[in-house]
């Protein structure tokens, strides 16, 4: 499939569609296959630690989550085709009537939050969870919460640690979880699949404000927006240099 190189991180150029029907597949390996969706932060920190700029490209799919990320493959001319929020493909996934045997183990979020999560996904969803914990655990306790999962019999696990710390724990464990076939890097989707967090209204998704939604409603995040300009400042000067 055809990736578009963004400051170094490959994005696979689908559509939600095609992103739904690529996790249809993953289910039928025998492999954990990672998702990573990563938006204009993600790729600025990943232009700082090269490990976790292998274990982006190294993922069996990598899905522009951020307009901001969009909007940089039209300015380098190489479009991608359309955003592919992980929220979404999660919901999507999730609602994909053509594929059962839906067995969700959620592990991130404070504790309290991935039950309520679990509650809100079994009503509105043909799909079971299966396992849960959340995501204030030690080192030392990953051992228990592996075993946890690979008992649970869970095929789909929802990863939400917060960046970098949620891709490298899935890449530290894929070998090992033995019956996980897709295991997503979500970031804040089990806070906003428990109703502790609320997506941005439709409207600030269609005009693709949702980052704004987020820094009224959340201002502490301003130092972390602040890599959505630095994001676009860096593309352009590659545009100019190409
Ligand atoms: N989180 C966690 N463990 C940690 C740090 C964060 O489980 O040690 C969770 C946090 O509770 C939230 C999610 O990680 O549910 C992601 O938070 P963030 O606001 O960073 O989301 P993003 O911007 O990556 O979507």
């Amino acid at each position: 499939m055809e990736r578009i190189n963004i400051l170094n991180v490959k994005f696979d150029n689908v559509t939600m569609a095609e992103a739904i029907n690529k996790c249809a597949d993953f289910l039928k390996t025998d492999k954990v296959n990672a998702i990573v969706t990563p938006n204009p932060e993600i790729v600025m920190q990943a232009r700082k630690d090269d490990i976790y700029q292998k274990i982006l490209n190294n993922s069996e799919l990598v899905i522009p989550d951020g307009i901001g990320v969009v909007i940089g493959s039209k300015m380098l001319r190489t479009p991608l085709k359309e955003r592919v929020a992980g929220y979404d493909l999660i919901c999507n996934l999730l609602e994909e009537q053509s594929i059962d045997n839906k067995n969700i183990y959620i592990l991130g979020a404070k504790p309290g939050v991935a039950e309520e999560a679990k509650k809100n996904i079994e009503i509105k969803y043909n799909a079971k969870v299966v396992g849960l914990h959340d995501g204030y655990f030690k080192e030392d306790d990953e051992e228990s919460i592996i075993e946890d999962i690979n008992n649970s019999g869970a095929n789909i696990i929802l990863v939400g640690l917060g960046m970098v710390r949620q891709e490298k724990f899935i890449d530290k464990y894929k070998k090992v979880l033995n019956n996980i076939r897709i295991a997503i890097g979500c970031g804040g989707s089990i806070d906003v699949l428990a109703g502790v967090a609320q997506r941005a209204p439709k409207f600030y998704v269609e005009h693709n404000l949702e980052w704004f939604y987020r820094l009224v409603k959340q201002p502490t995040r301003i130092g972390r927006m602040m890599q959505l300009p630095k994001f676009l400042l860096v593309v352009a000067i590659k545009k100019n240099n190409n």
